[in-house]
């Protein structure tokens, strides 16, 4: 057999104002504690745009060196045919003329496939900075859709925040005119549950849990007491009293 406590009245209508700024403090809170969360996700993305940037410098750097150092090797060549040919007309036999042809054919070959490479090269440098002006673009526009987003998000933090000072001050005036009796315990559940610690009685169930509830749990709801769910514990309104 239960232990039957005094009942507490408590109205439909203050369980129902407290049930709503509850979820407005609970919503305007989030709002509150996203904002910062919103911006940084932007400037990571701001990050991603700036390394791309240096990505795209980094490899027009390592492609003008690789072609600098291409053409160094051109040059060594190319003054290597020449002194070769001049060795030429100094050969002392058919066999060190004919040994020599064969180096300067090969370095010729060599020469020329340095310059196509070297050519290659040349024409991938513009499309790397191509790529880099496009880069620096995104950069630039990704910048000023973060200034843009950080003065919308602060705009929209410091509304919720004066919103929820209201919200309070609405959520205390309302409490004063819960029953000292019922005080501590609504305390509590507030605390642990926040706007879950209330539900709306729907036909003849919880609407926060759905468990059907007794008739006598009913009547005793519809005689503005304070009764909680026998499941989930929240404190019970009917949503249009009369
Ligand atoms: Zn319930």
């Amino acid at each position: 057999m239960a232990k039957t406590e005094p009942a507490i009245e408590i109205s439909a209508e203050l369980l129902a104002r407290l049930h709503r700024i509850h979820r407005q403090v609970t919503d305007l809170q989030g709002q509150v504690d996203r904002g910062p969360r919103r911006i940084a996700a932007g400037e990571t993305l701001v990050q991603k745009a700036r390394q791309a940037v240096t990505d795209a410098a980094d490899a027009i750097k390592r492609s003008k060196l690789l072609a600098d150092q291409k053409q160094l090797q051109l040059r060594e060549r190319e003054q290597r045919v020449h002194s070769l040919q001049g060795k030429l007309n100094e050969a002392s036999g058919n066999r060190e003329y004919e040994l020599l042809k064969e180096q300067i054919a090969a370095d010729v070959q060599a020469s020329s496939v340095l310059s196509d490479e070297i050519l290659e090269l040349l024409e991938r440098l513009d499309q790397l900075e191509i790529d880099r002006q496009t880069r620096l673009r995104e950069l630039d526009e990704r910048q000023i859709e973060q200034q843009r987003l950080a003065e919308l998000v602060h705009g929209e933090v410091m509304a919720a925040r004066d919103e929820l000072v209201r919200a309070e001050a609405q959520r205390e005036e309302a409490e004063l005119l819960i029953p000292a009796a019922g005080k501590s315990e609504y305390l509590r559940l507030v605390a642990a549950r926040g706007e879950d610690a209330f539900a709306s009685v729907e036909g003849d169930s919880c609407s926060g849990c759905s468990q059907m509830l007794t008739t006598q749990l009913v009547s005793r709801m519809i005689l503005s007491q304070m009764i909680r769910c026998p499941n989930c514990n929240a404190f019970l309104y009917r949503r249009n009293p009369n």
